[in-house]
């Protein structure tokens, strides 16, 4: 395998290609403070069919930006969420594939290749003192039969779509992810280390893979869930990860990737405790925050680039079922709470941004207003030329609404602050608990 993940790396979504530079600014402010972040342009292939773009243009955007800001760490495009059917057309162009396997996910295996894979695997039975993992995993064998019949078929599945690009590709040609994020139930971690002996068996070199985690991970909006059981669930993966590594063989860079994972604010000091606690990788895909960025810039531009923002709200309200249903399970929209148009057409340009702007301080944040716009980037896909050249007339507001949202909200809190965190959640834990009993 030749071609490494770094430690941390940024998906970096850009729904109409005319942000890579703002975008791989925030990676530069990052190593001006000293710390690595890579960016990966990711798009999948409902992104690409939503608004009639090609992977070659995600790529071309990538390369011009590498080049004008002078770049020289290393950069990936992403084909996001693919699978046998659709990856045809990213090989030309993309060097990391996110092999989607969620529609996989419980459809039981073949008998015999189950019996195999119990059988090879003793090790996932009785107790496991994994070091790291706070309690005991202990699976009866037929916790592991149940577990197996839940996944095999999906890595085998992943395993068919690996290998296929690696024929099409050469196989140190690119960055393998496995996700199984887009599912109803999260994996629990002791069905993380059964999902990752099962990916070694099937000899996929995957360096980052991506569950679903605890809780609700819905588009541009935070987390809503239980913060601690999170971070609970997140530590026992990243022991679960550096056990498996050791354990199967798999690569040393192996990490998790966090998807749906833009302005997840509550979770990041979580993370990063977590990542430093057992020196850690992330990978953290951000997809559709940069368009919200995009229309926060038109919005702050007032004139026209406000009228525009307030046509792309307003065309998003009129078709709001339509533009929901490819999002079902990561939307949360409570339509009572979305303004309507006649409302908005009277916003002034500091109303609309506020309302739209991830500021959970900002009394007139609106998550529900956020998600729709989240989702309704193709009212500016049909906009076609109108849209972009308001980008470009507006690229001064836009571009720097981009790299702040990414650099201050994002990169910052996780990467940057985080190189030396000063307390462990344990370490809170303890103190409050000494506290109590002064
Ligand atoms: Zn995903």
């Amino acid at each position: 395998m030749s071609l490494r993940l770094e430690k941390y790396s940024l998906g970096v979504g850009d729904r109409f290609a005319r942000q890579a530079q703002a975008q791989l600014r925030a990676c530069m402010l990052a190593a001006e403070q000293g710390v690595e972040v890579v960016p990966v342009w990711n798009k999948s292939n409902r992104e690409h069919l939503i608004i009639g773009s090609e992977p070659a243009e995600t790529r071309k955007a990538a390369e011009r930006a590498v080049d004008a800001m002078g770049w020289r760490q290393s950069y990936r495009v992403d084909a996001d969420h693919v699978g046998l059917e659709t990856v045809g057309r990213f090989i030309p162009h993309a060097d990391f594939y996110t092999i989607d396997v969620a529609d996989w996910i419980g459809k039981p295996a073949e008998a015999h290749v189950l019996k195999r894979f119990v059988g090879r695997h003793p090790e996932l039975t009785g107790r496991m003192s994994i070091p790291g993992v706070e309690r005991l995993l202990h699976n009866t064998p037929a916790d592991l039969k149940r577990i197996a019949a839940k996944y095999l078929l999906a890595v085998q599945q992943a395993g068919k779509i690996y290998r296929h690009i690696a024929r099409e590709k050469g196989a140190d040609q690119f960055i393998t992810e496995v996700s199984l994020d887009e599912t109803d139930t999260p994996q629990t971690p002791p069905e993380l280390l059964v999902i990752l002996a099962a990916l070694a068996d099937e000899v996929i070199p995957a360096q980052t893979i991506a569950p679903k985690f605890t809780g609700r991970f819905n588009k541009g909006v935070d987390y809503v869930g239980d913060v601690a059981q999170f971070e609970r669930e997140f530590n026992d993966d990243l022991a679960i990860i550096d056990f498996a590594v050791r354990q199967y063989g798999l690569p040393a860079s192996l990490k998790l990737s966090v998807h749906s994972g833009s302005d997840k604010f509550s979770l990041y000091a979580s993370m990063r405790r977590g990542l430093a606690q057992f020196n850690a990788g992330l990978h953290l895909k951000t997809a559709g925050t940069t368009w919200l960025e995009e229309v926060i810039g038109l919005a702050e531009a007032d004139g026209p680039g406000l009228a525009l923002a307030k046509d792309i709200y307003c065309g998003a309200l009129a078709h709001l079922d339509e533009l929901c249903a490819p999002y079902g399970s990561v939307i949360d929209i409570d339509r009572r709470r979305l303004p309507w148009t006649e409302t908005v057409q009277r916003w002034t340009s500091q109303q609309f941004v506020s309302t739209l702007r991830h500021d959970p301080n900002n009394p007139l944040y609106n998550p529900h207003l956020r998600q729709l716009l989240h989702v309704g980037y193709k009212i500016a896909a049909q906009m076609g030329k109108r849209y972009l050249e308001a980008l470009e007339a507006h690229e001064s507001s836009v571009a720097r609404n981009v790299t702040t949202n990414l650099f201050e909200r994002h990169i910052k809190p996780l990467f940057v602050n985080g190189t030396e965190p000063t307390l462990t959640a344990r370490d809170e834990k303890r103190m409050a608990g000494m506290a109590a009993s002064r």
